[in-house]
C-alpha cells in the first residue's frame, strides 16, 4: 500500500510536470484489523457488563471477527440431555434465537460451562431468565425457569445447579429454552452441542463464524 502510493506520488510529479493530468488510482478502504480472532478479547470476556441488560454488548454484527476460535476445554454439562422440539431459525414466520428443550417442570437446570451469572432477572417474554457470562466469550441463556437459584456475580462451574425449569414469561408449556450467543449475537447451539446426547460435537475448539451469527 505505502509502494503504492509512493509510486503514484513520483508519477503525479513526473508526469505533472510534463501537463499531463494523473489521477491517483483508487487506494483500497483498509481492511478490519482483525479477520480471525484466536480466541475472545479480554475486553469480550471481562468487559460489556450488566446485571439488567438482555443483550450487554451491542456491537454490530459486521464488527466481529469473521471467525473466533472457542475454547471448549474448561469443562462442559449439557443442561439437560433430551430431545429438542423446537430447534434454533424461523418458526412460525418469527425467528427463534434458541432451541427449546421438553422438561417437566422443576427439573434441574445447570450451567453448561463455568462462569460468572450476569444476569438473574424476570423478563416478561423469557420469564425467568439467567444469562452465564464465560471464560471463553461465549454467554448462555437458559429461560421460562420456574425459579431461578443463582444472582448476578455469581461464579458457576459446568453443571451446577442454577434454576428449575419452568414456563415463565411467553411461553406455551413446559421446557426449557436454551440460547448459546457471541458478543449479543445468538447462534444455534446444536451447531456445536449435541443435546440429546448431552456431549459436545466439537472439542477443545470451535470455530465460530460470523455468517453463523445473527
Ligand atoms: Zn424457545
Amino acid at each position: 500500500m505505502i509502494i503504492a502510493k509512493i509510486l503514484a506520488v513520483g508519477l503525479f510529479l513526473f508526469l505533472g510536470e510534463n501537463g499531463i493530468e494523473v489521477e491517483y488510482p483508487a487506494i483500497e478502504a483498509p481492511r478490519p484489523i482483525e479477520f480471525v480472532s484466536l480466541e475472545a478479547s479480554t475486553e469480550v470476556v471481562e468487559g460489556y457488563w450488566s446485571t439488567t441488560e438482555l443483550n450487554s454488548y451491542n456491537i454490530p454484527l459486521d464488527s466481529l471477527p469473521e471467525r473466533t476460535l472457542i475454547r471448549l476445554e474448561d469443562g462442559f454439562s449439557c443442561p439437560y440431555g433430551k430431545n429438542v422440539f423446537s430447534h434454533y431459525g424461523r418458526r412460525r414466520g418469527r425467528n427463534h434465537n434458541g432451541v427449546d428443550i421438553p422438561v417437566p417442570p422443576g427439573t434441574e437446570v445447570v450451567s453448561a460451562f463455568p462462569g460468572v451469572v450476569r444476569l438473574s432477572t424476570y423478563h416478561r417474554g423469557y420469564g425467568n431468565i439467567i444469562i452465564v457470562r464465560h471464560s471463553n466469550g461465549l454467554e448462555t441463556a437458559y429461560a421460562h425457569l420456574s425459579e431461578r437459584k443463582v444472582k448476578s456475580g455469581d461464579i458457576v462451574s459446568a453443571g451446577e445447579l442454577i434454576g428449575l425449569s419452568g414456563s415463565t414469561g411467553r411461553s406455551t408449556g413446559p421446557h426449557l429454552h436454551f440460547e448459546t450467543l457471541y458478543c449479543g449475537h445468538s447462534f444455534d447451539p446444536e451447531s456445536f452441542i449435541d443435546i440429546k446426547n448431552g456431549t459436545l460435537l466439537q472439542s477443545p475448539f470451535f470455530m465460530l463464524r460470523r455468517e453463523n451469527l445473527d
